[in-house]
């Protein structure tokens, strides 16, 4: 028979396994815990207690959104059940708002954690990427808009998300 004791063992020490990020800064020194401490300025389209939302400065495409708890956490291995949901369909009522406002075909959720998965920034973050069929299968580059453009459309998602669930 198979000692369970042993299988558990092995379910904690790959549970307990750290991801790997150079990136890796404490809260005081983290981008994303200034943009939610307001010492940063963002687009930013959506803000409750827990969590927020802002452009992504260098995105895939326009209307590219960060969406992220407010506090600092590396990966969603940092999260409980409860904080991993409430990101998740918080990222899904954004998505409503961003590809209704830029007329989109689709989105992702892309969500890196670690270095080896690109993740550049370590808090958590889920990116909602608009697409458009016209797109599909192409490699995306990263875009740069004018600050006019930006906040012409975070203005829009913002009042858009207002109308979304
Ligand atoms: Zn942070």
């Amino acid at each position: 028979m198979e000692d369970p004791t042993a299988a558990q063992g092995i379910l904690k020490t790959s549970a307990e396994k750290r991801i790997m990020n150079s990136a890796s800064v404490p809260p005081e020194d983290c981008i994303f815990c200034k943009i939610a401490a307001r010492k940063l300025t963002s687009y930013m389209v959506y803000e409750d207690e827990t969590c927020m939302a802002f452009l992504d400065t260098a995105p895939f495409s326009k209307g590219h959104t960060l969406v992220c708890p407010k506090q600092h956490g590396e990966t969603v291995w940092d999260m409980d059940g409860a904080e991993i949901g409430g990101l998740f369909a918080l990222a899904s009522r954004i998505s409503k708002a961003v590809v209704s406002v830029v007329d989109a075909d689709g989105f992702r959720f892309v969500q890196n954690n670690g270095e080896a998965a690109n993740q550049v920034v370590a808090h958590v973050h889920v990116h909602v990427i608009p697409v458009r069929l016209a797109d599909k299968g192409r490699f995306m580059d990263r875009k740069r808009f004018t600050a006019e453009e930006m906040n012409s459309v975070a203005a829009s998602i913002r009042e858009k998300i207002a109308e979304v669930v």
